[in-house]
């Protein structure tokens, strides 16, 4: 076994491959460019290595960098990942030239299934189905526009060297096809460097079904069962699950019988999986093979109990596969979801940022978590945006979904927006919880996916009300040395106030609602007033973010993580972000509170928190001013009833001195 391997790759599955090399008493070395300097992968590595600047071409793709690093390092052999340079031939060439093993297939086995033309050619040579199609080399329009009109749509126009579910195009009428054609060979071209294209007939609603397999350099090829990746968002895998449901016992022969023909075609050394697409006939079609570990292999190792790590750093040290294809057995259901660092809500658009608080759910016998970050890392713009990956299993797939749901709802992610939501809705679908959705799943339930804002539940409001409680009484002592005696002013939490009871106000924006809590130190303990509601509450246990709640029958507990301007509170399997309001009225503001309530400046106004009809007291927050930068808020002049609120939230106030929320005072009710 080797002493010593690189891992040329970053993020989970740079620390996946780790794990397994530590286990196996192997030394690691990571290599990292410049924005990684400080990543989990580098921190858990025995050696790293710098291998360029930031962007992917310049450091993780930069072959003769990582060379370098290999030799320096004394490491024996690369394991290259997912992604990267791991479908690199090229790369696999260099790393045998340079004396170094490539963990992964041949050199040819790579080129040849890195073309899907040229893997369709051979395919259909050694009696693999395919779906009809054209995948010949002359890629002259005239040549392309006839096997298009022989095909018949709907087509499927896809760049050969593609991968990651790019470069596709479907046509549906003719008449697209030369402008689909040319933008799917411009796409190609920029992406993967060559425009070449295969055609071939658009299946209606398939499902995604893969078969890992693996090879050793002795010619014995075994399969390690299915994954069942139809749930995909633009031909990219969401999640997926082992082994895939409703299929009969002679597809699964025709399955892992096509998947070790296809193996054996390219003498194939290491994991690769075969992916198929099944039609709603039932029809099995090969559409590619890819030639490295899969980000999904993890639901195959929990089903089938192996570490694929491991198998492919024996069989490329030039040890058999260890087991016999009888001795391989699938038991249980294992799903995965990948959770990523972009905004459902805004059409999936990458977030990047700091991870502020980072939760995941603690791992068990039956919940894995693979990850490439810890709280304080942060996701930038220039690599995958994946946070983690989720693996679940059990007896059954019900209970697999259901120890993923609970999976989920332990995930707390702050700093950034995740697609934790959208994840927690599909799993919550009827549709794919009876399994068997094809891949346009996604897509035909897009608006029951995409999560939906719920008004703040009481719950809610009285975690943040203990929160803020919280802090207001660290704030206090933070300026004031803590004072040991017991009924100390300071030791009551509330704003003290001389002659008054304790009480406080909290303002929160949470998109379109404003929250004002009003906090009141009673007798009993404290009291919660909110939209209306009164609630008598005490805190309980409190540690770090976690928060108890104690109410006269129930204790409730959740957790709230305070990040810059912004609460966000986790109860119920749900996170609940917050804008907070600095509801303390500045010195000035409370000088110039005359008769009326105006705008000291011009600016815009951020939150209304009263109704007119709304009675006020003489220092209560009325509405907040975001001016210069600065909230500013105005609070009532005199005890009084709100008349009417001439601004409302977003609008701008041009000039100062205007009026904004009109009062009636309490005397003049009197005389009335
Ligand atoms: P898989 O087929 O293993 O499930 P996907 O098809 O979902 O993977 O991944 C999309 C493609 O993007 C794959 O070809 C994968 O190798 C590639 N990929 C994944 N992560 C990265 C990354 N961090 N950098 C570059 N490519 C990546
Ligand atoms: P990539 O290399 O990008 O992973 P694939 O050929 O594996 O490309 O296709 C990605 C996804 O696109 C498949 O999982 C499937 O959902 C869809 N797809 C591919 N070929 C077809 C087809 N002929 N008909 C319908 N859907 C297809
Ligand atoms: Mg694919």
């Amino acid at each position: 076994m080797f002493q010593k391997i690189l891992i040329a790759n970053r993020g989970e599955i740079a620390c996946r491959i780790m794990a397994t090399a530590r286990r196996m008493g192997i030394s690691t070395v990571a290599i990292y460019s410049s924005a990684d300097a400080n990543a989990l992968h580098v921190r858990e590595a025995d050696e790293a290595r710098w291998v360029g600047p930031a962007p992917s071409a310049q450091s993780y793709l930069d072959i003769a960098a990582i060379l370098e690093a290999a030799k320096a390092t004394g490491a024996e052999a690369i394991h290259p990942g997912y992604g990267f340079l791991s479908e690199n031939a090229a790369f696999a060439e260099a790393c045998k030239a340079a004396g170094l093993v490539f963990i992964g297939p041949g050199v040819e086995a790579i080129r040849v299934m890195g073309s899907k033309s040229e893997a369709k050619t051979l395919m259909a040579s050694h009696g693999v189905p395919l779906v009809p199609g054209y995948y010949g080399a002359d890629q002259s329009e005239a040549v392309l526009t006839a096997a298009a009109r022989e095909i018949g749509l709907p087509l499927l126009i896809k760049a050969s060297a593609g991968g990651g579910g790019r470069g596709m195009r479907i046509v549906r009428d003719l008449a697209e096809f030369p402008a689909a054609l040319a933008s799917a060979q411009r796409e190609a071209r920029n992406a993967f460097g060559d425009p070449a294209v295969l055609l071939e007939r658009y299946v209606e609603n398939p499902r995604h079904i893969e078969v890992q397999v693996f090879g050793d350099s002795f010619g014995n090829v075994v399969h390690l069962f299915e994954r069942d990746c139809s749930l995909q968002r633009r031909h990219q895998k969401v999640i997926e699950e082992a082994p895939a449901v409703h299929l009969t016992e002679s597809q699964r022969a025709t399955l892992f019988g096509a998947a070790i023909k296809a193996a054996h075609a390219v003498n194939y050394l290491g994991a690769g999986t075969v992916e198929f697409i099944l039609d709603r006939a039932g029809g099995i079609y090969f559409i590619e093979m890819n030639t490295r570990l899969q980000v999904e292999h993890p639901v195959t190792e929990r089903v089938t109990g192996q570490d694929l790590v491991a198998w492919q750093l024996r069989v490329a040290a030039g040890e058999p596969i260890p087991l016999s294809q009888s001795e391989i057995r699938c038991q249980g259901h294992a799903i995965e979801v990948r959770v990523y660092a972009e905004d459902p809500a805004q059409n999936f658009q990458p977030s990047t940022g700091r991870l502020e608080h980072l939760a995941l759910p603690a791992e068990s016998s039956h919940v894995r978590v693979d990850t490439g970050v810890a709280a304080g890392d942060s996701v930038t713009p220039f690599y995958d945006a994946m946070i983690a990956k989720i693996i679940t299993d059990a007896d059954t797939r019900a209970d697999a979904l259901q120890q993923m749901q609970r999976a989920l709802a332990q995930t707390e992610i702050v700093g950034l927006t995740s697609n934790i939501p959208y994840l927690q809705r599909i799993l919550a679908h009827p549709e794919f919880q009876a399994g068997g959705f094809d891949t346009h799943f996604v897509e035909d339930q897009r608006d029951a996916l995409i999560p939906v804002v719920t008004p703040t539940p009481p719950e809610v409001c009285l975690l943040l009300a203990t929160h803020a409680l919280r802090e207001t009484a660290q704030g206090l002592r933070r300026y004031h040395a803590p004072s040991p005696e017991a009924g100390s002013p300071w030791e009551r939490l509330l704003g003290f106030r001389l002659n008054e009871d304790p009480k406080h106000s909290f303002g929160f924006l949470r998109g379109e609602e404003t929250l004002l809590l009003e906090l009141r130190q009673t007798a009993a303990g404290h009291e919660l007033t909110c939209g209306g509601q009164q609630m008598q509450f005490a805190p309980g246990l409190c540690e770090g973010p976690r928060i108890e709640v104690i109410q006269p029958s129930t204790r409730l507990r959740g957790s709230v993580i305070a990040a810059a301007r912004e609460t966000h509170v986790f109860w119920a399997g749900t996170q609940y972000r917050f804008t907070r309001l600095n509801l303390l009225p500045t010195g000035e503001d409370e000088a110039e509170a005359g008769d009326k309530l105006v705008a000291p400046m011009p600016g815009a106004v951020m939150a209304v928190l009263v109704e007119v009809g709304a009675k006020v007291a003489r220092g209560a927050p009325v509405l907040v001013l975001e001016a210069m930068k600065i909230e500013h808020t105005l609070v009532a002049p005199f005890d009084g009833t709100v008349l009417e609120i001439r601004y409302g939230v977003g609008e701008q106030v041009l000039s100062e001195g205007e009026e904004l929320v009109k009062l009636l005072p309490l005397a003049e009710i009197e005389q009335t």
